[in-house]
Formats: structure tokens, C-alpha cells, sequence
């Protein structure tokens, strides 16, 4: 699930008004284009239209690629200590789950552990590195034991 709100805001730079979307997260599984347009870094950016200047939002944010069990929560730094944002983790800092979400054993441990953020830039490096490591080791079967010695060898 990919979410948006509509809300108004003011441009810092000249004091217009207008309204502008925010995303809360993307799907980008569900929702390809939305991963592009982040990558293009349209998004939740205040394009100001009428002194044409961009200016980014204080929004948090989260990128979910379930495919490829990618899960990154930025929060701005300002907000770190929210209670809020606080209250949604553990003393690990792994993410206290409703109930129904906790006994999928698959979802907990995916959904249970975001790679926390607080700066949007490295949100995007950090993807780039997990699509990376991706590319190159394939889908995450879920064993930790092995050497990986067997992927090396060529058949
Ligand atoms: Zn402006």
C-alpha cells in the first residue's frame, strides 16, 4: 500500500500557498512509477509555483519493496523524538507489530525490522546498496546457515 495526503502549504522562500501532495510511503512493488519518481527525487517536494523554487518537505517516509524485502522508514531528524515515532519500537529498535501481522512468521521478520533513516539521501543509497547486494545474491531464502560456497562454483 502506497499512501498520500493532500495538505497546504506555505513556500518558505516567497510565501505562496498551495497545496501539495505528501507521500507517507510507497509500495513500490504495487506501485513501480512512485519507485521512479523517488529516485528522480519528485517527490515529497514542495515545487513552489510561483517562484519556481524547490524546497523539501519535513514528512515522514517509507519505502517498501516487498518483492525484494526492502524496507526503509526515514524519519526527519526534528521528529526523532516524537513519542510517537518512538513509541512504535522496541528497545532493539525492531517495530512492535499488531498482533495479526506478528503470527505470519515471514511478515515479522520482514516487517519487523525497517532500516531506520533520518535523512532521505541515504534512504536512496541505502536501497541502491540492497539492490546491489540483490543483483548479486538473489532473493533471501530465509536459512542462515550455509557457506555460499556452492553460489561461487560455475556449473
Ligand atoms: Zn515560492
Amino acid at each position: 500500500m502506497s499512501t498520500s495526503h493532500q495538505i497546504e502549504l506555505e513556500c518558505p522562500h516567497c510565501g505562496h500557498k498551495q497545496v501539495a501532495t505528501l507521500w507517507g510511503s510507497i509500495n513500490v512493488t504495487v506501485h513501480p512509477h512512485l519507485k521512479e519518481e523517488f529516485f528522480k527525487g519528485r517527490l515529497n517536494f514542495f515545487d513552489c509555483e510561483e517562484c519556481k523554487m524547490q524546497t523539501p518537505t519535513i514528512c515522514g517516509f517509507m519505502y517498501n519493496d516487498m518483492h525484494k524485502k526492502i524496507l526503509v522508514q526515514y524519519q526527519p531528524p526534528q521528529e526523532m523524538e516524537d513519542r510517537e515515532f518512538l513509541d512504535l519500537f522496541t528497545a532493539n529498535g525492531t517495530v512492535v507489530l499488531p498482533e495479526e501481522l506478528a503470527k505470519i512468521p515471514e511478515i515479522q521478520q520482514y516487517m519487523s525490522q525497517p532500516h531506520v533513516v533520518f535523512d532521505m539521501e541515504e534512504l536512496r543509497r541505502y536501497v541502491r546498496f540492497r539492490e546491489l547486494l540483490y543483483e548479486r545474491r538473489g532473493p533471501e531464502t530465509g536459512g542462515s546457515g550455509g557457506t555460499g560456497a556452492e553460489d561461487e562454483s560455475p556449473n
